[in-house]
């Protein structure tokens, strides 16, 4: 009997903690190091019980901290991982990532990316060298996701502390922890001894059942995000409209508010075409339409669910296709 045919799995390496390492004077002390010097290579060898899992070549497409990361990079990054599902000696990618815009980066690729193979990312919190290092246990879970077959067309996922969570919902919660990754509806399943486990199903399109398309796309549309807190300014909208963005993403109070003193100005940004859409600063909740201000009236959007720096890449694809506001809110209202 000749024994089944492990998957063929692409690891491609972009950086960040996972791949950082500290000085021997600094093993152990895991807030002092370098992130993004362990090449992707290295991680693979680090972690013999991959082989078992998968045939996995290991790829550098960038060797970078994720605060580096660009929407220029995150085409780039959306095209290697297109052209890697697009062949058939691919069954998978594993992407490994900086924690800090890796829900950035996730939800790009579930929007963009149309292919049904699996597409996990993973990252660390702790760099190799660190006493306890999170990194390969993470590494060894996404690539056990990413080679089990029950893992295809559920969208891009993120395999963090032995989670699984949707690309569409997750987002870093806390700045040092292990359990740093946390999705407000909760995590898609689990990795239990060596194999995901699912309990839940997205019901929102992604990847093969995206509108989005960057095949044509040199750029995406510039669109900037302006943090709600006491004494805001108006000029930091203008800015941004100088800077030439066609929408800014206002992470309000609570529910998206907006401050009676930012109405006039908003107003008039609106009336020379900029987009606002209404997001919330705070972790969690849903910003309905037309409820804690008259969006119809205003123009504005709200985004559901979604955190501020995911309705960004949202609005950004979303103005590939139109700049009216309510086609935009059913693009938000949809994914
Ligand atoms: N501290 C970051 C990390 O967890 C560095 C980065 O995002 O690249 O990976």
């Amino acid at each position: 009997m000749t024994a089944p045919r492990r998957p063929r799995l692409v690891l491609l390496g972009t950086g960040g903690t996972i791949a950082g390492a500290g000085t021997a004077a600094e093993a152990g002390l895991s807030a002092a190091y370098r992130s993004a010097v362990v090449g992707a290579e290295a991680l693979v060898a680090g972690v013999p019980a991959l082989a078992r899992l998968a045939d996995l070549r290991a790829e550098q497409l960038l060797q970078i901290d994720s605060a580096d990361f660009t929407d220029a990079l995150l085409l780039r990054l959306a095209r290697r991982v297109a052209e890697l599902c697009a062949r058939d000696d691919v069954d998978g990618v594993v992407i490994t990532h900086g924690t800090d815009t890796l829900e950035e980066s996730a939800y790009f690729l579930h929007l963009t990316v149309r292919s049904a193979k699996p597409i996990v990312l993973t990252g660390a919190m702790r760099p190799a060298t660190a006493l306890a290092a999170d990194g390969p246990a993470n590494l060894l879970h996404a690539v056990a996701v990413a080679a089990h077959p029950s893992s295809a067309g559920r969208g891009v996922l993120v395999v963090m502390n032995e989670e699984i969570h949707s690309a569409r919902d997750v987002s870093k919660v806390h700045a040092a922890r292990l359990d740093a990754f946390a999705s407000p509806h909760g995590p898609l399943g689990l990795v239990a001894q060596g194999a995901p486990r699912w309990y839940r199903a997205l019901t929102r399109p992604h990847t093969t059942g995206s509108a989005f398309d960057i095949g044509a796309l040199d750029a995406l549309p510039l669109v900037g995000v302006v943090a709600s807190h006491g004494n805001m300014r108006a000029e930091i909208y203008d800015a941004w409209l100088a800077l030439g963005a066609r929408a800014i993403v206002h992470a309000g109070f609570g529910g998206g508010t907006v401050p009676e003193y930012l109405k006039a100005p908003l107003a008039s940004l609106r009336a020379r075409g900029v987009l606002l859409v209404r997001a919330s600063r705070a972790a969690a909740g849903v910003l309905v339409r037309n409820a804690n201000a008259d969006d119809d009236a205003h123009g504005w959007v709200v985004t559901d669910d979604q955190n501020a720096p995911r309705a960004r890449l949202l609005t950004a694809l979303a103005l590939t296709h139109t700049q009216d506001p309510l086609a935009v809110q059913q693009i938000f209202d949809c994914y």
